[in-house]
């Protein structure tokens, strides 16, 4: 009747079994340990129950359960366990220890087993509860073991599945000792915001959003994050329906869909959500690891959550930002990117003019009536240089496509007659662009998305394009366990891009060193971004878009300076690049303006 399935496939699948199995023993109080990820040793200690002799020997053979007493017990589960099978499985692939002693018993009872079969069982004394000490995870099941991770990736599953369990258990204190450091000791006093305090830390805890009271039938409670302590992943989300940490595909869209416009594409809320709903109408028997679960009614949990989210947001003032439409590239190729409209050539002359009253052939540029027509005839950006060198080829003027003959610093001010590369820079548009002209197009080039181009070229060529710059006081930053094991283990990425990084203690990180001219302010972002890009080793796109973002936060230097010498310099850069005509982002850096389709515009 029970989907059974494989539930040890690593040492995180192990420990999460064994505090489960605290949980449902009523321990008030566990704690784990664990060696080498968890592959020498996990030690799982609780307060509960704790077991007879008989039922001690009797728990470790396969569906032994002492959780279901009838079939229809199944319609309604209450305990995390139910299918009798961790203790069987962990056993069969370990060397097990079990102290245990029920309470109010007067003796205990130890058992030893190896690959499954009991090695000795006598009488011990030991405290009341359960202590289960598991090593040498797979040792007889090579195949399973080459497919462990790093120490580091393990433990840091590990980590995770203490995490939850403390997150789903505010009544639990929950320990987590790795390698005889303690990473995660949640007080256990029934209140979520004090776990969530000590598993993530003060600043994150300072900027949660509680959910009001809901006395529905689906009682959604807990915390979101605001904005400012989004991430770039989904991996902060945590859902606990009925007290079990899950992920569904639903919740994840009922929260994500209550933010609406409020977050940028590319960052994903956090949150802590507990779902209280009656056992019946979900059905937790749909997954091996019990990971995820179906509901009998999906609609109604998805508004249950959103609009208790949504009321969350609105209580703390976060409004929807303006919409960021996200990036999508029609058919590969480049789309046009805010084509300029018969309007916006009126709106920029007018800002031009001394006096910038509004006529009635020129509305103000700023005023809400001056809504731009749809274009006649769109600029198009150049395509992409990597993607048609011959497309390229027909686009840009020769004069533009040879490199220039001398160095831009050499010319501090040059004109258009003396400018060897056969460009002239008229000048900055609306703080952001340069405007550049040729014999035959105007080029809008956006100074950001260039500069941002230049740096990520320069990192990826492996060169240090900004200097690492010292920090007058270490900044020290939250983060999680995973965040910072995925950055100490890149320690080479690190460095190249002028980080400097000193773990101080569990969740805790000092920024010695940062790169060029990222704020300090933005750095807690930043790290933990980087952490989720720099998590999984196999995916190279994601070390790329790590560089980029490194270069985007760094980019701001050039991309605000509106020193001549600096605009100068970077429309050279551009002009005399193609490849630097894209940002990493795929958008375009140079927008281009022929005479021809300038001539259209005005009806010649
Ligand atoms: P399940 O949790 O699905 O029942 P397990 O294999 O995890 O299956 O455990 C088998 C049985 O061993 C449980 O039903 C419970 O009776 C007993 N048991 C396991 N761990 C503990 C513990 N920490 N304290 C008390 N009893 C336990
Ligand atoms: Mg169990």
């Amino acid at each position: 009747m029970i989907a059974a399935g494989e539930v040890v496939e690593r040492p995180a699948s192990a420990l999460k079994e064994l505090l489960e199995n605290a949980v449902d023993a009523g321990a008030t109080a566990v704690t784990a340990e664990i060696k080498r990820g968890g592959i020498s040793m996990i030690r799982v200690t609780d307060n509960g129950a704790g077991m007879d002799a008989a039922d001690a020997a009797r728990a470790f053979m396969r569906h032994a359960t002492s959780k279901l007493r009838t079939a229809e017990d199944l319609q309604s589960v209450l305990t995390m366990g139910f299918r009798g099978e961790a203790l069987a499985a962990i056993a069969g692939v370990s060397r097990v220890e079990l102290l245990t002693r029920k309470r109010g018993a007067a003796a205990g009872t130890s058992l030893t087993l190896e690959a499954g079969a009991v090695t000795a069982h006598s009488e011990a004394g030991c405290p009341e509860g359960t202590t289960i000490i598991v090593r040498d995870l797979f040792f007889n099941t090579p195949a399973r073991q080459k497919f462990l991770k790093k120490d580091n990736t393990e433990a840091a599953a590990a980590q995770e599945a203490a995490v939850r369990t403390a997150l789903s258990r505010p009544e639990l204190s929950v320990r987590f000792i790795r390698d005889g450091s303690q990473t995660l000791h949640t007080p256990g006093d029934g209140d979520l915001k004090n776990c969530l305090y000590s598993v993530f830390g003060r600043d994150f805890t300072g900027a949660l959003l509680p959910l009001g009271e809901t006395h529905e039938q689906i009682r959604v409670s807990g915390f979101i994050g605001s904005p400012q302590i989004s991430r770039g992943s989904r991996t902060m989300q945590y859902f606990l329906v009925a007290k079990r940490p899950v992920r569904s595909r639903i919740l994840t869209a009922a929260l994500e869909e209550a933010f609406g416009g409020a977050l940028m594409t590319g960052r994903f809320p956090v949150c802590c959500l507990h779902i209280g709903i009656a056992p019946e109408v979900i059905d937790v028997n749909v997954h091996p690891a019990k990971s995820e679960i179906k509901f009998s009614d999906e609609r109604a949990v998805f508004d249950a959550v959103y609009r208790a989210c949504k009321d969350a947001l609105r209580r703390g003032g976060v409004a929807p930002a303006v919409q960021i439409r996200p990036y999508t590239p029609a058919g590969g190729r480049v789309p046009v990117y805010g084509a300029l409209s018969p309007s916006v050539y009126t709106q920029t002359a007018v800002a031009n003019q001394q006096s910038p009253a509004p006529t009635a052939s020129a509305p103000a540029a700023d005023s809400p009536h001056a809504a731009p027509q749809p274009p006649a005839t769109p600029v198009s950006p150049l395509p992409p240089a990597a993607d048609s060198a011959q497309r390229a080829a027909e686009t840009i003027p020769p004069q533009i496509r040879e490199p220039a003959a001398s160095s831009q610093e050499e010319t501090a001010n040059p004109t258009a007659q003396d400018n060897p590369a056969g460009w002239r820079l008229i000048g900055e548009a609306m703080s952001g662009y340069l405007l550049v002209e040729t014999p035959d197009a105007l080029w809008i080039i956006d100074k950001h998305a260039a500069h941002e181009r230049l740096l990520y070229n320069r990192l990826k060529a492996g060169e240090r394009p900004f200097f690492s710059q010292q920090l007058i006081a270490p900044k020290i930053i939250a983060l999680t366990q995973p965040e910072l094991d995925a950055l100490t283990g890149e320690s080479a990425f690190i460095e190249e891009t002028g980080f400097e990084l000193d773990t101080m203690g569990p969740g805790t990180l000092a920024v010695r060193a940062a790169p060029g001219e990222i704020d300090e302010s933005e750095l807690p972002a930043l790290l933990s971004e980087l952490a989720s890009l720099l998590r999984d080793k196999r995916r190279p796109e994601l070390r790329e878009e790590a560089l980029c973002l490194v270069a985007c936060k760094a980019a701001v230097k050039l991309g605000r300076s509106s020193n001549r010498e600096d605009m100068e310099h970077l429309a050279g850069l551009v002009m005399e690049t193609p490849d630097l005509r894209h940002c990493p982002h795929g958008r375009p850096v140079a927008l281009r303006l022929t005479r021809g389709e300038l001539y259209k515009q005005f009806g010649r």
